[in-house]
């Protein structure tokens, strides 16, 4: 039987996984991507890495960038400082005729949840993935939603505060300004109340979102009103998107998902003040994704079932 390939792509490196028919990662393999080398060479190491796990019938890349509608170019990953990528084109030169998909990384890890993790059994499901920033992917109705235009899905770049923090994007006031791991750090670091900033300082002194959940089991106020904050901010997102996509399911992945009841209970106890129509239909279970760095790997090798 030919080999259904995954490749999540990121920064440093490109993690290529074989995934079988149980959609199990079976064979594994990393390439660095390190920078100073062309958008060329990386794409013919890549192939090369692929063609080494044996004999390949498809191949899926999960990319850190939005993508052309139509023709899946990448237009602009900042990780690799590439800008108007066409990987498809490119891989064909060194893998002929194998067909390969294409997809955001964070399309690519709710795609692995959807099949394989704590999105298995649904058929329309919501993942926001709370890492650095704020990506996310939607499934509906058994396929990937990539937006009428095709310009993806954006949930961490949704406003939900008019004038509020600046976003890496360039604009104001961005979920991801509020709902990120490197939100709490942000606020961790501006906070000038003494408890805190020795609870930081006892702790290496250097601000991570695990310590903003560690210092509230302490029972440290300043942390708990970040984390008050925080949660709000992340309840109107996903009660917005709950709102409007209507998802079976929502799974939260990236660092702070794992940070366990201290963030659901309350997050879950504010759909009621963010969900349209709560009283009636109430919302669907807010629960963590359960594969880690595999979601994007078997998401990009099943996406050939998912993309319209
Ligand atoms: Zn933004």
């Amino acid at each position: 039987m030919k080999l259904r390939v995954g490749v999540d792509l990121g920064g440093m490196s490109a993690k290529l996984g074989v995934v079988n028919e149980n959609n199990e990662i079976v064979a594994h393999k990393v390439i660095p991507t390190e920078h100073g080398i062309t958008f060329e060479e990386t794409i013919a190491k890549l192939a090369e890495g692929i063609l080494s796990l044996g004999d390949v019938g498809i191949v899926g890349f999960g990319v850190p960038s939005s993508l052309m509608p139509g023709s899946d170019i990448v237009i602009y990953a900042n990780n690799l400082g590439w800008k108007n990528k066409d990987i498809k084109a490119e891989l064909a030169k060194h893998l002929g005729d194998i067909p390969v998909y294409v997809a955001n990384d964070a399309d690519s890890a709710t795609v692995g949840e959807y099949f394989q993790g704590a999105g298995r059994g649904y058929q329309s499901v919501l993942m926001l993935t709370l890492g650095t920033g704020v990506g996310g992917g939607f499934i509906y109705n058994g396929h990937l939603y990539r937006g009428g235009n095709g310009c993806g899905f954006e949930p961490g770049h949704m406003t939900i505060q008019v004038d509020g923090v600046p976003c890496t994007c360039g604009k104001k006031g961005c979920l991801e300004s509020y709902a990120s791991a490197s939100a709490i750090i942000r606020e961790l670091s501006n906070s000038e109340v003494p408890s805190l900033k020795a609870f930081i300082a006892e702790n290496g002194g250097k601000p991570t979102a695990r310590m903003l959940f560690d210092a509230v089991r302490q029972g440290n106020t300043a942390a708990q009103d970040i984390l008050d904050n925080y949660v709000k901010a992340l309840a109107v997102g996903i009660g917005s998107l709950v709102t409007i996509l209507r998802p079976q399911i929502v799974l939260l992945g990236g660092g702070v998902s794992a940070a366990g009841d201290l963030l659901y209970r309350p997050l879950r106890a504010m759909m009621k003040d963010t969900v349209f129509g709560y009283d009636v239909i109430g919302c669907p279970e807010i629960v963590p994704a359960t594969l880690g760095n595999d979601a994007g790997i078997i998401g990009a090798a099943m996406l050939d079932h998912v993309l319209l």
